[in-house]
């Protein structure tokens, strides 16, 4: 006869590691066996299900996360199906008394956590939701009015004047497992892998386990964070983390972030106070999303639900592919199919374009980036898309129309960037490098750059889209 307590179930969703983990934490703490479980809930994220980026790097993660737990003795279950008969059929065949987790904060995942936390409860189930992705959960923190903040400096204000809590600290050594571990279903079969080999190429660019994470966050912190403020908009330089993937998929926590700038920075110091404040864009993001549930699809600025777009497949399918004509908006698509990611100022300048220039509706951009990005993450791609498009909690203004060639020359000055993702530009000059149908015929010619030809000339005039973007801007009310 055992003499072991009934188990807990621990169940992973978004929060792949050991480290910093409040759910497990408490597990540990509660004594008993602990069964970690991962649900492939094919109703998940409700019209957000992960795209392919996302679920390649779900594969990964599971596999690396397998691995963690059989290194200490242990086992990661993992199940199929709607997410509520999956616990109860793991809670009959184990007798656990206990489920614990994470809290989601996307409003779709939010609400059926919610249903199950109630269902549980009333089957007399502990029931454990703790906060382990985020430094400020969205309800905890209004305007002086009472209401959620829509502007990110006064939230910043607001929610830096508390310093963050520390990573929680484990005491692994406690952990226990029951003597014999639930069936699992092979990670193949939830069949998160997609069809087309294009994921292949991302593995050269990602390890999606605790380890690399951490090790990324620490080569950061130890020193390019302290030029993070110069080089942060330059993607021609590795200037920012890469950390945002390993956010979104809880391989590390912000509080875990944030410990390591203090440790291994000053951060008062120009580079890491301004990355600090970026970790906050993201705490934003959420407070938007958990307020504002229905802006993943519809603006926030109700004025713009009768937005002119015009919905242009070939463009949106040019734009996607990397063949709109303008080289760094080109760049940066392929560096996204290419690598998963794309850097920051290239989403603004790729964003811009493609809602204001093109004027395709923004969510067909966001759902794009939604498949292919490995970060992709409800909060900040739709708080990206909503800043993108001006209809957006504190917003890029409308008429704010960025050029996509002075925004190169700017950001990309010697090419780099651009040379490295459209190499069929590589050898022209500098000075038309950014905006290859200035260059007169011979040059193209010396260049190898035939328009229309190898390369495609500009979708629309710069002139003339900003031009319709501002008359589109005019036909809006309020
Ligand atoms: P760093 O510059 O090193 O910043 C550190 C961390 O801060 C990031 O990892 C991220 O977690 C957070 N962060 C930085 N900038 C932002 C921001 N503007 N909004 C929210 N969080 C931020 N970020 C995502 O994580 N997922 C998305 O799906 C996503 N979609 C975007 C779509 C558009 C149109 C735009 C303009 C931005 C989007 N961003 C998204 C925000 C930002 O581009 C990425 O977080 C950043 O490029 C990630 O690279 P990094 O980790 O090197 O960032």
């Amino acid at each position: 006869m055992s003499t072991q307590p009934p188990p807990t179930l621990l169940w992973i969703r978004k929060d792949f590691r050991l480290a910093d983990n409040a759910a497990l934490q408490a597990a540990i703490e509660a004594g008993a066996p602990v069964i970690p479980v991962f649900i492939r809930d094919p109703a998940e994220g409700g019209g957000w299900a992960p795209g392919a980026a996302s679920r390649w790097w779900l594969h990964h993660a599971l596999e690396h996360f397998a691995t963690a737990w059989q290194e200490r003795g242990g086992a990661l279950v993992l199940r199929q199906g709607d997410s509520l008969s999956v616990l109860q059929d793991l809670i009959r065949e184990t007798g656990a008394e206990r489920v614990y987790w994470n809290r989601r904060y996307e409003p779709v995942a939010d609400a059926a956590d919610e249903r199950i936390r109630q269902t549980l409860r009333q089957a007399r189930i502990g029931v454990g939701a703790f906060n382990s992705s985020l430094l400020v959960e969205p309800h905890s923190v209004k305007t002086g009015s009472g209401n959620p903040y829509q502007v990110y400096t006064p939230f910043w204000r607001s929610v830096s004047q508390n310093a963050p809590s520390a990573p929680a600290r484990l005491d692994l050594g406690a952990l226990r497992f029951p003597p014999q571990f639930p069936p699992s279903d092979p990670l193949d079969a939830l069949g998160l892998l997609p069809q087309k080999a294009w994921h292949l190429k991302l593995g050269s660019h990602w390890t999606p386990s605790e380890a690399a994470a951490r090790q990324r966050l620490k080569a950061f912190a130890q020193d390019p964070i302290n030029a993070y403020h110069e080089g942060r908009d330059r993607p021609d330089h590795d200037g920012t983390s890469c950390l945002s993937p390993h956010l979104h998929w809880g391989h590390l926590g912000p509080r875990q972030v944030m410990a390591a700038v203090h440790h291994y920075s000053d951060p008062q110091a120009d580079g890491p106070a301004t990355f600090i404040k970026e970790i906050y864009w993201r705490e934003f993001a959420y407070h938007v999303l958990h307020h504002f549930p229905h802006t993943p699809d519809q603006p926030l600025r109700p004025q713009f639900a009768d937005f002119p777009w015009v919905s242009d497949s070939d463009h949106l399918r040019r734009w996607q592919r990397g063949q709109t004509g303008y080289p760094i908006v080109d760049a940066g698509m392929r560096q996204l199919w290419a690598t998963g990611w794309m850097h920051n100022r290239v989403r603004m300048i790729t964003a811009s374009v493609l809602v204001k220039h093109l004027l395709t509706p923004w969510t067909a951009g966001a759902r794009w980036f939604w498949d292919t990005l490995v970060d992709a993450d409800l909060a900040s791609n739709t708080l990206g898309w909503q800043w993108s498009g001006g209809c957006g909690a504190d917003a890029a203004p409308y008429f704010r129309i960025f050029n996509p060639v002075l925004q190169a020359r700017k950001f990309d000055p010697e090419g780099a960037y651009i040379r490295r993702w459209v190499p069929e530009l590589a050898r022209l000059p500098n000075c038309y490098l950014h905006a290859p149908w200035e260059a007169s015929p011979n040059v193209r010619q010396a260049s190898g750059v035939h328009l229309d030809d190898n390369y495609p000339a500009p979708l629309i005039d710069l002139k003339e889209g900003r031009e319709r973007a501002l008359a589109a801007l005019a036909t809006l009310k309020g």
